[in-house]
């Protein structure tokens, strides 16, 4: 048996290569295998939200992203006789660099991940799949089988699950997945289209559905979505049909052709009774599925990851409590459920033959979309839960307000927001991060330095003098994921200490 590991991650999907990437950044011992070949070649997941992008810019693969990808401003609703654009994104949002959404193929988004661990000299195993796993006192021994049957067994301190919807880590768990299927089946291309703006995202909606085209850019120029009419169940997807069903909706407007990928599908709304069993965690599609209304699912797994790496990293190096593991559930669940409702509200919305949600979907939607849609505080709200720069953590056992919270700003538990501009890049080196808002002599080092005694290693400070999201006198404690653990008014530290002595225990006095 080899030696022990401090994870291992089983899967490399997004989601296992965003939790690799982030255990590299902080010197894990880790393994990360996948039972497939190959990557994903396939287009899958289309869309990167903006809460994604920031997320990863830590690890200095977002300009490469987003260099690759194709932003969409517009959306395009197509009518009888008129067409209606709404704005997709709120332009106006200044708290982010990245006010759009990123068209990009999952095929890309994997090729990106996949190369920034090269870089850092991370292998991943492939033809190497987890069979069975047993969970020991104060370790787990997981069965590795490769391509020509052999087996490893390889002891670990905590495993994580990012090995997709048939999940064998939730399986070995006998962690639940409820749920439903959705009846319908659909129909899902990358091609080229002529006949289509280019830079927007067009709907056709009908009184039988909805179909889709987004810009994608690669494999092909357009991804083509559409729900399989009830008169074709047993036409193969060939480019025919799909000309057909476009034919249906656009009254012969577009030509279909050069077909990269075409499939069809069922979709499904289930998610994992819990996101951890022990030292075994679940993570991305193991722990929830979805529609892909909203492009919500390789972005939660993504953000999965995310919170839950470092948490693993500074439990394993000492630095932290097995406390700070139990808040993987409680943040990542909530916005796992809140994903599976929201979807499956638009999902419902788009497909319902129900007649009076089909007479909202074609005739009161696309005239009321645009009315409601013009005040900007209302449009900024909407942008702000689809692209998951929304997501707090205010209700975290991880989430302590000061005894006199800022009455502005950003409060515990929210994101930190990239405002002012260059604030995130600031605080993006792995680690936690103090940020000291008010005149620089409020802050001297010999009252910060018995505050972080034992931790100054792992907390970076900045004295931010005038470049800060709060006005006045304010302290703040970033997390390693970019969210605010702690903030106080005034410069009385004694309430961030005891935050430290809670989550950061270990070495201090
Ligand atoms: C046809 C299709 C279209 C989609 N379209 C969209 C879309 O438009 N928008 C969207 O947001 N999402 C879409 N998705 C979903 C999106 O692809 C997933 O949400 C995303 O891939 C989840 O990432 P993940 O890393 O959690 O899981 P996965 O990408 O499924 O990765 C799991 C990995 O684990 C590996 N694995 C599994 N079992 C084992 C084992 N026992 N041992 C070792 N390795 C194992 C697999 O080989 C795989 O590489 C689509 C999916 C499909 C299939």
């Amino acid at each position: 048996m080899t030696a022990p590991l401090d994870v291992l991650v089983v899967g490399a999907g997004p989601t296992g290569l965003a939790l690799a990437a982030q255990l590299r950044a902080y010197g894990s011992r880790f393994r990360i295998v996948d039972r497939s070949l190959d990557r994903v070649r396939e287009s899958r997941a289309l869309a990167i939200q903006p809460r994604t992008l920031e997320a990863l810019a830590g690890f200095g693969v977002t300009e490469e992203l987003v260099a690759r990808g194709n932003p969409a401003m517009r959306l395009r609703m197509h009518l009888p006789g008129r067409v209606v654009t709404l704005p997709l994104f709120d332009i106006g949002l200044t708290d982010t660099a990245y006010p759009f959404l990123l068209f990009l193929s999952q095929a890309e988004t994997e090729a990106v991940l996949s190369e920034h661990l090269a870089t850092r000299d991370v292998t991943i195993e492939r033809g190497a799949e987890l069979v069975r796993l047993e969970v020991k006192e104060s370790s787990v021994v997981c069965r590795l089988r490769d391509g020509d049957g052999s087996q490893e067994a390889v002891e670990t301190r905590y495993v994580v699950g990012c090995d997709g919807a048939h999940s064998t880590v939730r399986a070995q768990t006998g962690i639940g997945f409820e749920g439903y299927a959705y009846p319908q089946t659909f129909l899902l291309a990358d091609l080229e289209v002529d006949g289509l703006e280019p830079g927007a995202v067009h709907t056709y909606l009908s009184r039988a559905g909805m179909l889709f085209f987004f810009p994608l850019g690669s494999p092909a120029g357009w991804r083509m979505l559409a729900m399989r009419p009830p008169d074709t169940p047993e036409l193969e997807v060939e480019l025919p049909l799909l000309q057909k069903i476009a034919d249906r909706y656009t009254d012969d407007r577009l030509t279909l052709r050069d077909p990269a990928w075409m499939t069809d599908f069922r979709l499904h709304n289930r998610g994992a009774a819990s996101y951890r069993s022990g030292p075994c965690f679940l993570a991305g599609d193991a722990a929830h599925i979805h529609s892909p209304a909203g492009a919500q699912g390789m972005n939660t797994g993504i953000q999965d990851a995310l919170n839950l790496g470092w948490k693993l990293a500074l439990v394993c190096r000492g630095d932290a409590s097995e406390e700070l593991l139990g808040t993987y559930e409680a943040e990542r669940a909530p916005v796992g459920r809140s994903v599976l409702r929201f979807t499956d509200r638009a999902f419902s919305i788009g497909t319902s033959s129900n007649p009076l949600i089909r007479f909202g979907r074609t005739k009161l939607a696309p005239r009321l979309a645009p009315l409601a849609l013009r005040p900007p505080g209302l449009r900024g709200r909407l942008f702000r839960t689809v692209s998951e720069l929304g997501i707090h953590y205010r209700r975290s056992p991880a989430s302590t307000a000061g005894s006199r919270p800022p009455r502005s700003g950003p409060r515990t538990g929210d994101r930190l927001p990239d405002l002012p501009r260059g604030l995130q890049a600031r605080t993006a080196a792995p680690g936690w991060h103090l940020l000291l808002s008010g005149p620089p002599p409020l802050w001297p080092d010999e009252r910060l330095a018995p505050v972080l005694a034992g931790q100054a290693d792992l907390v970076a400070v900045h004295r931010l003098d005038g470049q800060s999201p709060w006005p006045g006198v304010v302290h703040g404690l970033v997390r390693p994921d970019g969210y605010l653990g702690y903030v106080a008014q005034g410069a009385d530290l004694d309430g961030l200490r005891a935050y430290l002595d809670r989550w950061l225990p270990t070495g201090r006095h």
